[in-house]
């Protein structure tokens, strides 16, 4: 891969709505990623492994519970850092954000929010640390955009619980010490259990041949008769709302880290206008290209607009699940389609792991599609601005 030459682009000088601690953040971030990512990713990428020795450093830059508060291991930072941090691991690559994502705003956030104190001096800060990997498991083999319909489930047995059902798509989860699982109990409610790597009776098999999120490992979780400790149990919530809340969490730093794919492939494709030549001119001076890279640059500067102000709401408690759906879903588009407009301006070239551009166009077929479809975050907007749902949401 050539060397990385990023430089942010900041057309509406949003540099200016942040606070020197969250951009002294965001630098050290986007250095780290530069020095330590960048040159190994495409590799990883193509040979299709997660670069595990990345885990410390992440851990160190603050990607792993960077709103968790200090006392559970977190860096207690606020909303927009954390997108500042996704932002700029996802500039790099989205299988290097889904990581991060998993462990913050899946498997953190809820032992933070719904964890019994011994759960979360157990678990937060060894996950925090990296020491600890977590998954999240809710989508099953037949419920993906509809995850009420689930039939993975436990029953009270005595002493514990046992755990009977399987998840797939589960990102981490081949290398996860600890699964939060989502499944109903015998009234068919939905809880959260904390599953352990090494219970008898549960295994967390590879899903391979992936043309996305090459550098990010994903897997199932299959559980036959796992005897689950009742302590196990998030105490605090049940009910669909549950995992939902979470994944509000993880999309929020989504609609961050799409802008950081986007940024970096509207960057590489204005430096390489500039500097390939063709019919005796650089390609940055025909009118079609600069059409393409001045739409690019437009749609980046309003997702930054959108994203920034969701962060002050998500600050101040008051960003609604359609809010978060909609920032999703519009930057992960834009980001796909600007990965798809910067491919053409490289040419032949846009299609070689010398160029970042294909990777993050392949991993974005995954982020569109994850975490709620492209179209059920459609939907989510319709059902909130017209009060019908069109599509069955039996948890809310
Ligand atoms: C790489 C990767 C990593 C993932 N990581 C995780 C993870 O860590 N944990 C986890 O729990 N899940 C994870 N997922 C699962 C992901 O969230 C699901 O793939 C997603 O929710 C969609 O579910 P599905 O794939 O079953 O598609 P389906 O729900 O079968 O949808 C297929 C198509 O039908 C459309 N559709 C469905 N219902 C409707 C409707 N009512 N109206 C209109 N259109 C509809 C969808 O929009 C989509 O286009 C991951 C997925 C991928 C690809």
């Amino acid at each position: 891969m050539a060397s990385d030459r990023f430089q942010a682009p900041d057309y509406y000088q949003l540099d200016e709505l942040y606070t020197d601690e969250q951009k002294l953040i965001r630098d050290t971030v986007r250095e780290y990623a530069k020095a330590n990512i960048s040159p190994i990713i495409e590799d990883f990428a193509q040979r299709s492994e997660y670069p595990k020795h990345l885990i410390p450093g992440l851990a160190e830059v603050g990607a792993f519970g960077p709103y968790i508060p200090v006392e559970y291991g977190g860096a207690g930072l606020d909303q927009i850092t954390y997108g500042l941090i996704m932002q700029e691991l996802e500039r790099v690559d989205s299988g290097i954000r889904s990581a991060a994502s998993v462990q913050s705003s899946l498997v953190m956030y809820p032992i933070w929010k719904y964890g019994s104190e011994e759960q979360k001096m157990k678990y937060l800060p060894k996950l925090a640390t990296g020491e600890m990997i977590g998954c999240f498991g809710l989508t099953e083999p037949d419920h993906g955009s509809n995850p009420s319909g689930m039939i993975t489930n436990f029953k009270d047995n005595g002493d514990h619980y046992l755990l009977n059902g399987a998840k797939m798509w589960i990102t981490n989860s081949p290398i996860a010490d600890v699964a939060v699982v989502w499944a109903k109990d015998e009234s068919g409610r939905i809880h959260g259990l904390l599953v352990e790597k090494g219970m008898e009776g549960f295994t967390a098999p590879e899903t391979k041949d992936k043309w996305s999120l090459r550098a990010s490992i994903t897997g199932e979780l299959v559980f036959d008769n796992v005897k689950v400790p009742k302590e196990n149990l998030l105490p605090g919530r049940s009910g669909l709302g549950a995992p939902l809340s979470c994944l509000d969490s993880a999309r929020y730093g989504i609609a961050w880290g799409a802008i950081g794919a986007a940024m970096d492939c509207y960057d590489s494709a204005l430096r390489y206008s500039k500097e390939r030549i063709q019919f005796d001119r650089p390609i940055a001076s025909f009118q079609l290209v600069q059409k393409k890279l001045a739409e690019m640059i437009t749609e980046i500067t309003k997702a930054q607009l959108l994203t920034w102000r969701l962060g002050v709401l998500r600050e101040e408690g008051k960003a609604t699940t359609a809010q978060i759906s909609m920032a999703k879903r519009n930057n992960v588009d834009m980001a796909l389609k600007i990965a798809r407009e910067a491919r053409q301006i490289h040419g032949g070239m846009g299609i070689t792991g010398e160029y970042s551009i294909m990777r993050h166009m392949m991993n974005l077929e995954s982020v569109v599609t994850y975490e709620g479809t492209h179209d059920i975050h459609l939907l989510i907007t319709g059902m909130d601005i017209t009060g019908i749902p069109s599509f069955r949401n039996d948890g809310k």
